[in-house]
């Protein structure tokens, strides 16, 4: 009979602490009662991805619901796959969209390290007591004889894997393993698996319901021959030393779950409960595609770069996230999203769907909402990186941005002009003189002459002081007196009686003093834009006709 203990020694002489140090050392979180500890936990392998933000926020709501912490571990025990900066780009992603973790590598914590690969140790210590338990052998496997045993495997077309027969160091001596440690032999660890394939667990994922999974039989690696844990090993020990409850991830996991569980078992931990959740999908012609890493355009900040402000990325996802949602903010049209009741219940199982359109409708719908103070810190904030020439006009002077900004906000139906930020400067560009140009030309066949004549006439009874009334009845008083039909209706009763009708004269004053068909109420622009601009362009107009 082997004697563990002494195996347990011969492998980790460097480990001198015990398991019980670590419960100890990280003891169960003192929250309140149904309290959630959730965790984003990524690997620095590549740009935070669109679909990140799904498992983000469903583990921030359920934190922030329940009272509980939401905290980011990095995992990165991976070195192969690791990339340059990532880690810095996942931080500064989550920082933009506002996301707060309440521990993580740049806040610390009470359950830290808070990046795997510093906490070696701690997993090597657990991964000793699972030998001195008889749970985990080592293995002196190399490359080589590793891939005789695929080839052997795929000739009988039965599984991959280190299991069975295959399983050649699983029954080694204490002598045998003692000799090719002397001989300085490199070793991995591996999991003494008890699983067969003809067993099934039962298990109930929050969003997927009851699911039935085959247990894993294969004795996968536990500590790499570099002394550093695979992931799966990190991922149990972490979320039971960092007193996880409720592990939100992609469905991709699914798979590994029977292994997790398995591990879970041997260390005698309880486990957390998990909800695997639907990848991303978006339209490639008719077919559905994952959203991958891969994909250009797929990072999550390449949206904020593109002039999307994070709120409205946010409130988008929720819109895919919760069926009620929608239903949710034509209710409370101006509560934040943080008191949004988020609900697993109305969560679905199936992958949800990319869709920039919506995307974009939604951006419009929080825009419109916001305050015009808060379109100009947004706008301010991403024009100041990516358009320094827009960015010193409006900032020039802000109260008389702020007031462009205003007009049509604030009221039950606020005007819905922008989805993103780079849609604002062909908008309100024309309140500015760099770049206020007439582009477009009447609408209709006019007399250059009458339109001349409407200007000077209105030119001439212009007064800055007048209210809206009295301005529209000096616009109406001018088509009267140059044949334009003072009232659409009438018109339209006898459109070859007049050159035109009301509307057309006020066209003729827009088009002169915004230089476009299309633009916001004139009247407001009139008075924002001052007595001395506007006589300047409607000077200027006439002067070209
Ligand atoms: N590091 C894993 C990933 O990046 C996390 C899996 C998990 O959340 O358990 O996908």
């Amino acid at each position: 009979m082997m004697d563990y203990n002494a195996l347990a020694e011969l492998l980790f002489p460097d480990v001198t602490k015990t398991t019980d140090y670590y419960e100890q050392l990280y003891p169960e979180r003192n929250l309140p009662e149904g309290a959630k500890v959730t965790r984003f936990a990524p690997s620095p392998t590549g740009f935070v991805h669109f679909g990140g933000l799904f498992p983000v926020l469903v583990n921030l709501y359920l934190a922030r619901q329940s009272g509980g912490v939401f905290y980011l571990r990095i995992e990165d025990t991976d070195e192969k796959r690791e990339v340059a900066g990532a880690e810095k780009d996942i931080i500064k992603a989550f920082e933009q969209f506002g996301i707060e973790f309440d521990e993580s590598i740049v806040k610390g914590g009470a359950y830290g390290p808070y990046r795997q690969s510093e906490r070696k140790e701690i997993y090597r210590t657990f991964a000793k007591k699972l030998v001195a338990e008889g749970k985990a052998y080592p293995c002196f496997c190399t490359k080589k004889e590793l891939d005789s045993m695929r080839r052997q495997q795929r000739a009988k077309k039965i599984n991959f894997g280190y299991y069975g027969e295959y399983a050649k160091c699983r029954n080694l001596t204490f002598d045998e393993i003692k000799a090719k440690i002397d001989a300085g032999m490199p070793f991995v660890l591996r999991l003494k698996s008890n699983g067969s394939l003809n067993n099934k667990i039962k298990f109930t994922d929050l969003v997927r319901g009851a699911i039935e999974l085959t247990e894993n039989d294969i004795d996968h690696i536990l500590l790499k021959s570099n002394g550093m844990p695979d992931y799966h090993l990190a991922h149990v020990v972490d979320d039971h030393l960092m007193r996880t409850t409720h592990v939100v991830r992609g469905e991709e996991w699914l798979p590994s779950l029977p292994y997790h569980l398995q591990l879970f078992g041997a260390f005698g931990f309880k486990p957390p409960k998990y909800m695997h959740i639907a990848q991303l999908m978006r339209l490639e012609g008719n077919a559905k595609k994952k959203l991958s890493k891969r994909d250009k355009g797929a990072g999550l900040t390449s949206y904020l770069t593109n002039g999307y402000a994070p709120e409205a990325v946010i409130e988008y996802v929720l819109t895919l996230l919760n069926s009620n949602f929608e239903d949710w903010r034509r209710a409370n049209p101006d509560a934040p999203v943080s008191v949004f009741p988020f609900s697993i219940k109305k969560m679905s199982p199936s992958g949800c769907l990319f869709d920039p359109v919506k995307l974009y409708d939604v951006s419009k719908n929080v825009v419109a909402r916001m305050s015009a103070q808060e379109v100009y810190d947004r706008l301010t904030k991403w024009t100041a990186e990516h358009d320094k020439k827009f960015h010193d006009v409006i900032t020039r002077d802000p109260d008389y941005t702020l007031s462009i900004l205003s007009i049509g906000r604030g009221g039950p139906k606020p005007r819905k002009d922008f989805g993103k930020w780079d849609e604002v400067k062909p908008f309100i560009g024309f309140f500015f003189k760099e770049y206020f140009k007439v582009t477009d030309q009447p609408e209709g066949d006019f007399d250059k002459a009458d339109i001349k004549t409407v200007l000077e006439k209105y030119l001439a009874v212009y007064n800055h002081a007048d209210d809206k009334d009295a301005w529209f009845e000096k616009v109406k008083q001018i088509a009267e007196e140059t044949g334009f039909c003072p009232n659409v209706k009438e018109f339209k009763q006898n459109p070859d009686g007049w050159k035109g009708h009301v509307g057309d004269v006020s066209m003729f004053i827009r088009l002169a003093v915004t230089g476009r068909l299309n633009a916001p109420d004139l009247y407001t622009v009139m008075q924002i834009l001052g007595e001395d601009e506007c006589r300047r362009r409607l000077k200027k107009h006439i002067a070209t006709l």
